[in-house]
């Protein structure tokens, strides 16, 4: 009798450890989360900061749950980064020297984040301010030497996990010296010539070039803005998969190398408005995991004084170029409590792996 109930006992937990793991599996098949990935291109503690008090002191910062710091050095003696090797590492998780891209300091390439989500069953897209093959976005894809390789940059993008992106730099694809019109001759990717076009298309891959190069600064007349791109990459995606959406605020560093405080303020507020547009959503889906970082601080800027009453700040600037500066990851949603401390910027890569591998 007793070992009739031990029997039954082991055989009624192994019932309910069977039907524990299946119901498990078959949630987090459908459950891994949606990761948006928004990176403020020298956006540094000082750029929020000084955001923050243009602003009226709120942001859609105050809006996170979590905090973290990460050291944002390359692989080189000097401890200063740029956003090739910066960008290789929140992408791929290995540092590497300033300039490559998707490789390691010994040329080996790396997979990223990006295509390991695609092969969970991903969907992926990518925004930026800069052209589409600019270092930032490119990180995500692209394995090359030299970040200015553009036109090879823009061929890989081609062949890549990619499925949405909108960015600059329509000429890298058709102005070529191989003579090749990537636009004409790809037979994965639809181009679009607006937002409209893109949020009614059906195909399964879209690409936007908004302008022949650079887009031009939000004070210049920038169109379509950060935000409005956001909003309809997130119509786009299937709701019946989860995505990868890395979100790229491209200028405020290009306003930190012109010290220019005015351009910076207009950046960070589109850029403050794409981290709302997330966090909406996330509120809305609850399976959605938000990541505000940067990839390091432009321009050396200190919030040197200011005033509460009308909203003004005095800035000062170190440099015109990169520091070595922390930079904060703010988190948001599913597993971001993960995202708080302080870690090297590789580990936004493994942490956004081992959310997938479990
Ligand atoms: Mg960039
Ligand atoms: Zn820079």
């Amino acid at each position: 009798m007793k070992t009739n109930f031990i029997f039954y006992s082991i055989l009624l937990s192994c019932c309910l450890v069977f039907n524990n793991t299946l119901s498990q599996n078959a949630d987090r098949d459908f459950k891994y989360p949606n990761i948006i990935l928004l990176i403020g291109d020298g956006n540094g503690l000082s750029q929020i900061s000084a955001g923050n008090y243009v602003m009226g002191n709120q942001t859609a910062f105050d809006r996170f749950e979590f905090v973290g710091l990460i050291k944002v050095h390359a692989d080189e003696v000097s401890i200063l980064t740029d956003s090739a090797a910066a960008g290789t590492a929140i992408a791929c998780g290995k540092k590497t020297k300033s300039g490559m891209l998707g490789m390691d300091a010994e040329k080996n390439e790396l997979t990223s984040i990006l295509e390991i989500l695609k092969g969970k069953g991903y969907q992926t897209g990518l925004i930026a301010t800069s052209t589409i093959v600019h270092a930032t976005p490119a990180a995500f894809y692209a394995k090359v030497e030299a970040r200015s390789e553009y036109e090879l940059i823009a061929s890989q993008l081609m062949s890549s996990s990619v499925d949405f992106f909108v960015g600059g730099g329509e000429k890298y694809f058709i102005e070529r010296e191989d003579g090749k019109n990537l636009i004409k001759e790809s037979k994965q990717f639809e181009f679009v010539d607006n937002l409209d076009d893109f949020r009614s298309s059906q195909s399964e891959k879209i690409g936007y070039l908004t302008h022949e190069n650079n887009p031009p600064s939000l004070l210049e007349g920038r169109t379509p803005t950060l935000g409005e791109s956001l909003s309809v990459l997130l119509e786009k995606f299937d709701s019946n998969k989860p995505f990868f959406a890395m979100v790229e605020g491209s200028q405020i560093d290009w306003a930190g190398h012109d010290n220019d405080i005015e351009f910076l303020i207009s950046e960070f507020k589109e850029f403050n408005q794409a981290i709302d547009i997330s966090l909406d959503f996330a509120e809305n889906n609850p399976s959605t995991l938000v990541i505000a970082t940067a990839d390091h601080e432009t321009g050396g800027l200190s919030v040197n004084n200011g005033n509460l009453e009308n909203n003004t700040i005095i800035d000062a600037w170190g440099t015109g170029g990169h520091t070595a500066t922390f930079v904060p990851v703010f988190s948001f949603g599913y597993d971001a409590i993960e995202f708080s401390g302080l870690y090297e910027n590789t580990e936004i890569f493994h942490k956004l792996k081992n959310i997938v591998s479990h």
